[in-house]
């Protein structure tokens, strides 16, 4: 099963994606992550990426496509995986039809999650990711047991620096000009899955499972 997850930033697609990869037992991809595990270790990628990220702008598609393609094409995928923050503008959904007609396969659902961006402000205001292994959680609806603690590896929970205020506003402009775009892309082929992403984390993966129906 080969899916992407669609939505605004903060929607809670990286929540819902971990949970689908788990019960399908397929890899969780995330392109955010991948940025930002580059940035922590220092290389060029995670150089060139920063500015963009820090802005609350995309990366250039040249930095993010090859990547992903290369990515899935792994041993690992051969049975499916999961992408979330992947595609983010139509020439990235281009590229990764291209990745996958490569591996004789397609993008078998495109899962939107669709949140007004009223709550937006408030998941993305709210999260907090841990420095060493980046899970994240949400000081209201997913609390770590032990407050500015992660419950995972017991380092510290940082609010991102792309979640301060002033930048969500822009990731949020940014998403309606280049990202919503794309669900008009997926609707034409007939892979759309839209959910209710205003609902408690576990109704909304209870939806999409039930719409999977695999
Ligand atoms: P995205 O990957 O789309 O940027 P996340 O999965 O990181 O979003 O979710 C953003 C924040 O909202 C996180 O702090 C997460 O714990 C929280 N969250 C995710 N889904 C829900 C939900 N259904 N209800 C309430 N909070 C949620
Ligand atoms: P995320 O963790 O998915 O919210 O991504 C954090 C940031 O990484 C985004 O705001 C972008 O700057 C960058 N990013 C992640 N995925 C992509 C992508 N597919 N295309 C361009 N930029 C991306």
């Amino acid at each position: 099963m080969r899916l992407i997850m669609l939505g605004a930033p903060g929607a809670g697609k990286g929540t819902q994606a971990k949970k689908v990869a788990e019960a399908y037992g397929i890899p969780h991809i995330s392109t955010g992550d991948i940025f930002r595990a580059n940035i922590k270790n220092g290389t060029e990628l995670g150089k060139k990426a920063k500015s963009y990220m820090d802005a609350g702008g995309l990366v250039p598609d040249e930095l993010v496509c090859d990547l992903v393609a290369d990515r899935i094409a792994q041993d690992d995928c051969a049975k499916g995986f999961i992408l979330d923050g992947f595609p983010r503008t139509i020439p990235q959904a281009e590229a990764l039809d291209a990745a996958v007609a490569k591996l004789g396969c397609q993008v078998d659902y495109a899962v939107n999650v669709d949140v007004p961006d009223s709550v937006i402000v408030n998941r993305m205001g709210g999260r907090r990711a841990c420095v060493g292994c980046g899970a994240t959680y949400h000081i209201e609806f997913n609390p770590p047991k032990t407050e500015g603690i992660c419950d995972v590896c017991g380092k510290e929970l940082i609010l991102r620096d792309d979640d301060k205020p002033e930048t969500v506003q822009n990731r949020l402009r940014v998403y309606h000009e280049q990202t919503q775009p794309l669900i008009d892309f997926y609707e034409k082929k007939g892979v759309l899955m839209t959910v209710d992403g205003t609902r408690s984390m576990d109704e909304v993966f209870g939806e999409i499972k039930e719409k999977l129906g695999e």
